[in-house]
């Protein structure tokens, strides 16, 4: 949350977003705007990648300062163009009588929550794969992750919805293991940030798939081979969750080359950018696939769906397969053999 107390007008955050070229007053100059309530040319060149918190050295939180202006300001294109999206997440929060969509599952097991995404979002064959078998699974815009509505201008959903997620989810009785990183996000980071009772233990998808893979090593074929990963934007939040995906590629056998992109340099995957600047949403797809060509990358792993349909055009241009990260579970589970190149 924005901290307007730590913001000592370094400009850092803005000098080094890689979607604007500004020098240091430049940067300053549009902060300084922002903290008085202006409009600044940041707001219709933000992507919200989320990156300038990771730029920022003393933790003011400058993307919640940007994104809250860009829904406020309401003009900036990924605003204008995400309202009908926002208008059907509200519908489904401010109705008390919402009905989430549920596949129910051994009473015994953990429910997976997709967050608002649908089955269908997600790799062919996850919901019949040994890593889910037998859970309940729950969906729906009822239980949207919020997070994620930054992108369409959604900033101050956290704040007006989140405890009513958490309060539906905490209805279910069970403990709760999230397939999105953005509804681990909105539990594990935002409810303490905003003061939420979370009423129910929760797992990130990573920690859940390390534990699985550890729990049935003896079925990994390890795969040997090298792989880029494209981090979904709100694991910026939680890089010490970064941990256990290393684990993860440990465990499976692949080797994660150092690259250009990655980690606090990571690039956005350009889905904000699609339908409001196609021209740089394509240029940064083809900077983040040269590198990870370049590196020597056999694939290209994701963590969202959103990323994932995104990168699948790139994937065939690039002839690099993108793998999502359960399906590189799967994989190496012997479920699901190693794709071949994609065509354009
Ligand atoms: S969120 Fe990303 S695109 Fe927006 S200002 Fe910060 S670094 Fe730049
Ligand atoms: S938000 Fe952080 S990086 Fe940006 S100007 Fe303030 S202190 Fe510097």
């Amino acid at each position: 949350m924005w901290d307007a107390s730590k913001c000592d007008l370094c400009g850092d955050c803005l000098v080094k977003c890689r979607y604007v070229d500004y020098d240091k007053e430049r940067a300053v100059a549009d902060i300084k705007s922002l903290i008085e309530g202006k409009d600044a040319e940041i707001l219709s060149k933000c992507t919200t990648c989320i990156a300038c918190n990771d730029y920022c050295p003393t933790g003011a939180d400058p993307s919640n300062l940007i994104f809250n202006m860009q829904e406020k300001i309401g003009a900036c294109p990924i605003v204008v163009v995400g309202k009908p999206v926002l208008e059907l997440s509200a519908a489904a929060l401010e109705d008390s009588a919402v009905s989430l969509e549920m596949t129910p599952g051994d009473p015994d097991k953990p429910v997976l929550s997709l967050d608002m995404f649908r089955y269908e979002d997600f790799p062919e064959g996850t919901f019949d794969s040994g890593l889910f078998s037998g859970m309940t699974v729950v969906r729906g815009h009822g239980i949207a992750s919020l997070v994620g509505l930054v992108h369409m201008g959604g900033e101050s959903f956290v704040e007006k919805y989140g405890q009513t997620v958490l309060d539906r989810l905490a209805g279910l009785g069970k403990p709760i293991v999230y397939l999105h990183n953005e509804g681990f996000v909105l539990a594990h980071v935002k409810a303490r940030e905003c003061g939420f009772k979370v009423d129910f233990e929760y797992t990130h998808l990573f920690e859940y798939l390390r534990d699985y893979l550890r729990d049935n090593r003896s079925d990994i074929t390890r795969l040997d081979k090298k792989v880029a990963y494209q981090a979904n934007c709100a694991t910026r939040w939680i890089p010490e969750y970064d941990a256990f995906l290393d684990e993860i590629f440990e465990l499976v056998g692949v080797e994660r080359p150092r690259r250009t992109y990655e980690r606090t340099d990571a690039l956005c995957c350009s889905a904000p950018l699609i339908y409001t600047n196609r021209e740089l949403a394509v240029d940064i797809q083809r900077k983040n696939f040269e590198d990870a060509v370049a590196c020597g990358d056999d694939a290209i792993v994701t963590s969202c769906p959103v990323c994932d349909r995104v990168l699948r055009r790139p994937s065939g241009q690039f002839g690099l397969p993108k793998i999502f990260i359960t399906d590189l579970c799967r994989i190496a589970l012997g479920e699901k053999p190693w794709p071949e190149e994609p065509g354009i």
